[in-house]
């Protein structure tokens, strides 16, 4: 049997662990609040939240760092929502405004807008800058995870 991986509930913030296939956690519910554990789109985090996901989610992370204003960031908005219905139980979808987190930011070396991030406890699995379409979103997440 698959071992167990933790990940956070984005709702309440409690450590949920899920078991058996991938393919069965996109409905999961969180033993605390209930809700679902991969709502519908990419999450808004505040700092501390973002802190914890870094530190205790052990799912692969896909980090969005966009800026108001920035058209390509816009653009790649829909395209991470689908992704986090996608690959619901497989990854978290996380979006990251680089005007409110300079010390992110500043810890992955983020020079451009957009960036997406992949991440897996902790470590940087890969990374894109610029813009992309739903195509070579797709090609880049599967080639990666
Ligand atoms: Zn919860």
């Amino acid at each position: 049997m698959a071992e167990a991986i933790a990940t956070l509930c984005p709702h309440c913030g409690r450590r949920n662990k899920l078991t058996g296939s991938p393919a069965s956690h996109d409905q999961a519910h969180c033993l605390q609040c209930h809700k679902r554990l991969f709502p519908d789109r990419a999450l808004a985090l505040d700092d501390d939240e973002l802190r914890q996901f870094l530190r205790h989610d052990q799912l692969p992370l896909l980090l969005d760092f966009w800026a108001p204003g920035c058209r390509p960031c816009k653009m790649l908005m829909p395209l991470l929502d689908q992704a986090a219905r996608k690959y619901a139980g497989a990854l978290r979808v996380i979006k990251i405004n680089t005007a409110e987190f300079p010390t992110t930011i500043k810890k992955h070396r983020i020079r451009a807008v957009p960036t997406l991030l992949l991440l897996r406890k902790g470590k940087e699995l890969d990374r894109v800058t610029g813009a992309l379409d739903a195509a070579r979103l797709e090609r880049w997440l599967n080639k990666t995870l």
